[in-house]
C-alpha cells in the first residue's frame, strides 16, 4: 500500500501540480472577486464603415487580481464557465455595461450600442430574457442599443431550443450577433431561420485577408450571404488599413479591431468620445 502511494505521488510532475494548483487557487480567488471589485470591464468601439464613426462598443472582460495583475478572460472564463460562476459573473457584466453606455447616451453619445458576450451556460438559465428586461427596465436602457453576441455551438447545440429562446430575447427589442462566425459548426440552411441581425466574420479570416485569397474569398462570401439574408456584418480583428479597404468594398457595415483601438477602461474611451476619434 506504501508503495502504491509513493508511486502515484511520482505521476504527478512538478507542471502538473503547477497547473493544478493555479487553477485551484484562480477558482477559490474567482469566487472572491465577484463580491469584490476585482472585475473590471473594457471596451472596444466598433466603427461605421461609411462614416468612419464610433456606433457601438464590445465590453470585454479582465481580472483585477491581487497578486496576479490583470488577467485576461481566456485565462479564468472557463473556469467561470464549469464552476456556474459565470452565471452571477455575467449578471453584472450586463448591468455594468449597461449603465456605462447610459452614461455615455447622457453625455452625448445618444445613439451609442452595447455589446454583450454570452455564454453558454446563461443561455441555458430559463429567466434569460426576464433578466435582461429587468437590467433594461433598471438602467432605462433601450432594448436596441443591447446587442448580444452568441456563438455558432450555442445555437447549434440544439436547434430548435435555441430558435425558441432567441425569439424569446427578439421579443424584447435586443439585437442578436453570432460571435466568431465561421469557426463553429454551422449549418446556412439553419442560419435563416434563427432571428439574427449580425454575423461577427471571426478574426482568423480577416487575419489572412491580404495574404491569403482563402481567406478573402471566405471573408468575401461571409458578407454577401448575410446580406442576402438582411443580415448585417462586424469584421473582427482588423488590424490594417489592407484589411480595412478589402472589408469596405464588400460592404461590410462595421469594422472592430487594433486598427482603431483596443479594449480600453472606460476612462480613456471617454477621451476617445470627447476627441471625436474617427476612422
Ligand atoms: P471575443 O468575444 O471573440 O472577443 C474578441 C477578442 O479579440 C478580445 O479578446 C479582443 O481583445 C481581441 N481583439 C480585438 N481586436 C483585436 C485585433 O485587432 N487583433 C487581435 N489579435 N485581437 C483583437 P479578449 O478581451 O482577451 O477576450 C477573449 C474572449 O473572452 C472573448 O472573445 C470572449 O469569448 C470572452 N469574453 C470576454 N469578455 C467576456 C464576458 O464578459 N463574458 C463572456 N462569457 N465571455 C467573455
Ligand atoms: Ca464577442
Ligand atoms: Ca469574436
Ligand atoms: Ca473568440
Amino acid at each position: 500500500a506504501h508503495d502504491s502511494k509513493t508511486m502515484r505521488y511520482e505521476f504527478y510532475t512538478p507542471e502538473l501540480n503547477r497547473g493544478a494548483n493555479e487553477r485551484f487557487k484562480l477558482e477559490s480567488d474567482l469566487r472572491r472577486a465577484v463580491g469584490q471589485d476585482e472585475l473590471v470591464l473594457h471596451y472596444q468601439p466598433q466603427v461605421d464603415l461609411r462614416t468612419g464613426r464610433v456606433v457601438g462598443m464590445e465590453a470585454l472582460i479582465r481580472w483585477q487580481h491581487p497578486e496576479f495583475g490583470l488577467i485576461p478572460p481566456g485565462r479564468f472564463i472557463a473556469i467561470a464557465e464549469e464552476t456556474g460562476l459565470i452565471v452571477p459573473i455575467g449578471a453584472w457584466v450586463l448591468r455594468t455595461a449597461c449603465v456605462q453606455i447610459r452614461e455615455w447616451q447622457r453625455a452625448g453619445q445618444s445613439e451609442l450600442r452595447i455589446g454583450i458576450n454570452l455564454s453558454a451556460r446563461q443561455f441555458e438559465q430559463h429567466d434569460l430574457a426576464s433578466m435582461i428586461a429587468a437590467v433594461l427596465e433598471e438602467t432605462g436602457l433601450e432594448a436596441r442599443f443591447l446587442d448580444l453576441e452568441l456563438t455558432e455551438s450555442m445555437v447549434m447545440k440544439d436547434v430548435e431550443t435555441a430558435i425558441g429562446i432567441l425569439n424569446d430575447l427578439k421579443t424584447l427589442g435586443v439585437q442578436l450577433s453570432i460571435d466568431d462566425f465561421g469557426t463553429g459548426y454551422s449549418s446556412l440552411s439553419y442560419l435563416k431561420r434563427f432571428p439574427i441581425d449580425v454575423l461577427k466574420i471571426d478574426q482568423s479570416f480577416v487575419r489572412g485577408i491580404a495574404q491569403h485569397s482563402n481567406d478573402a474569398a471566405i471573408s468575401g462570401a461571409i458578407i454577401s450571404m448575410a446580406h442576402s439574408l438582411g443580415i448585417r456584418v462586424i469584421a473582427e480583428g482588423v488590424e490594417t488599413e489592407e484589411q480595412c479597404a478589402y472589408l469596405s468594398q464588400k460592404l461590410c457595415e462595421e469594422i472592430q479591431g487594433y486598427l482603431f483601438s483596443e479594449p480600453l477602461p472606460a476612462s480613456e474611451i471617454e477621451v476617445l468620445l470627447r476627441d471625436g476619434k474617427q476612422l
